[in-house]
């Protein structure tokens, strides 16, 4: 038996089978969490199709309604949801109410936004309007990185524009959506939002289903690939937000000790498991030996541990076989490069890893690039910006990169020149709700969050009048 349940049609359900969900600081089974089979699947989705027509017509103001009380009831357990999540993913225990708080924050945007109709032709002949209309059932697949926030770029924008959610999280973080799924239940009429859970064998048959209109699908590129070949068939409407390869550019004019705590942080944020960590950092040749020592300082005096500990700064790996991949990845890089700060596994019950700096590292490795997803940062020196930007440029992925210069004015000439979606200049890694986020390149396709994240969750009807 387990204390948690899916969500199908309204009511809370026991899976037809179960599966255990670890602890990664501890290793221990921290639940036995409901497993839905594939008669359950198509139940939540039956259910969502059923719920679909009335919500659609459900008047925009009540919708938002709903996401406020959504919101409201989020912060109103956000101290028990955020135990969980560190429980379940690992992450400090601050880090985790930071995302549980940012979700509610999310939900609450959504409600700012509408969907207006757009006269774009007045004329004597013809009037034209673009409607924007929900498309049905939306199954929204997430990873186990942030399982909450990245749920939130999905069911608020997909709710607000009418449609119904069957909502999968990741087989290794399933919990803290379980736990929404209680607390949300009452809050929507049955079969609005549907949560299931699986062990990584249910995304497939989700992405096929005749029912669904569209999958919105955050996760590795591998993954993503597939769900946009087995959403062919029904031609379903995807938006895929995936892997990414992150370079920050130090130029010559930055003071390495002020903005080292800066990039150390958009590394090594949640433990390097984050789609938009600086993955890989080029520092300028000249303050090239300042800044890895300063990083190195910064590495070696982060404190690693269980997240729910007062003072955790990085949490463990996620799960075991993410821990393995760094493992091996900063083994390779050993053969490479330098390793200034880390470089091991911490010994011991949980999947911790010492926060690594690699330098004298360069491409052409793994751990510069493929995505490392973990604490491990790869520093390469360069001599020319324009050609750093180009080695910048030169990975399949394309979701973010940033520049670090004290003149924005050179920075943003050379950020306009990076193939990503998203650029920053002097930070890194900032989302927020209303700044649409999307890959380009093999980091994905479409656009979550702001007007345009919304957009996306509807169909657009353009209405011409003859006159
Ligand atoms: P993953 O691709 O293994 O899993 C993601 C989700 O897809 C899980 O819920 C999983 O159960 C499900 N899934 C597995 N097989 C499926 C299939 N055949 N069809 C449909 N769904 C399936 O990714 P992960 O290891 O959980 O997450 C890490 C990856 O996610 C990294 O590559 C990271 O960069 C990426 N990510 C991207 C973003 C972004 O916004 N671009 C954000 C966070 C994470």
């Amino acid at each position: 038996m387990s204390d948690y349940k899916l969500l199908i049609n309204g009511k809370l359900v026991a899976g037809d089978q179960t599966m255990d969900v670890l602890n990664p600081a501890t290793e221990e089974v921290l639940a036995k969490c409901p497993r839905a089979s594939k008669a359950q699947l198509d139940q939540a989705v039956a259910a969502a199709k059923a719920a679909f027509p009335a919500w659609a017509k459900t008047p925009m103001a009540e919708r938002k309604k709903a996401l406020n009380a959504i919101a409201d009831v989020i912060e109103k357990n956000g101290q028990e949801l955020a135990r969980l999540l560190t429980q379940e993913q690992g992450k400090p225990l601050a880090d985790a109410t930071g995302e549980v708080f940012g979700t509610a924050a999310f939900f609450r945007y959504f409600t700012a936004l509408d969907l207006p109709i757009k006269v774009i032709d007045d004329s004597e002949g013809r009037k034209v309007e673009l409607h924007r209309k929900p498309l049905g059932v939306i199954g929204a697949i997430v990873p186990w990185n942030f399982p909450l926030i990245l749920m939130a770029f999905k069911l608020p924008p997909a709710l607000l524009a009418g449609n119904t959610v069957v909502l999968k999280p990741a087989p290794t973080t399933p919990l803290t959506s379980l736990k929404l799924g209680e607390l949300i239940k009452d809050i929507l009429p049955p079969g609005v939002v549907n949560i299931i859970t699986d062990a990584n064998d249910l995304g497939g048959a989700l992405t096929a289903h005749p029912d669904v209109r569209k999958i919105s699908f955050t996760g590795s590129t591998a993954t993503g690939a597939k769900v946009m070949a087995g959403a062919a068939a029904t031609l379903k409407r995807i938006t895929l937000e995936l892997g990414g390869n992150d370079a920050g550019i130090v130029l010559d004019d930055v003071n390495p000790k002020e903005t080292a705590p800066a990039l150390f942080q958009s590394a090594f944020q949640n433990n390097g498991q984050v789609c938009i960590a600086m993955k890989r950092l080029y520092v300028h040749e000249s303050i090239y030996d300042e800044m890895c020592d300063e990083l190195a300082k910064l590495a070696k005096a982060a404190i690693v541990g269980n997240g729910l500990e007062q003072g955790t700064q990085l949490g463990p790996l996620q799960n075991k076989m993410q821990f393995d991949k760094v493992k091996e990845v900063i083994e390779d890089a050993k053969k490479h490069g330098r390793v200034i700060a880390g470089g091991a596994a911490q010994g011991g019950t949980g999947y911790f890893i010492q926060p690594t700096i690699v330098r004298d590292i360069s491409d052409g490795t793994r751990l510069v690039d493929e995505e490392q997803f973990g604490p491990v940062l790869p520093v390469i020196k360069y001599s020319d910006p324009e050609d750093a930007v180009a080695r910048a440029n030169a990975s399949p992925y394309g979701l973010g990169g940033s520049i670090w210069s004290s003149n924005p004015d050179r920075a943003y000439k050379l950020a306009v020149q990076m193939e990503s979606g998203s650029v920053w200049v002097n930070k890194h890694a900032e989302l927020a709700p209303n700044i649409p986020f999307g890959g380009s390149k093999s980091s994905g396709l479409g656009t979550e969050l702001g007007e345009e994240g919304l957009a996306e969750f509807t169909q657009l009807q353009v209405i011409n009048v003859a006159r």
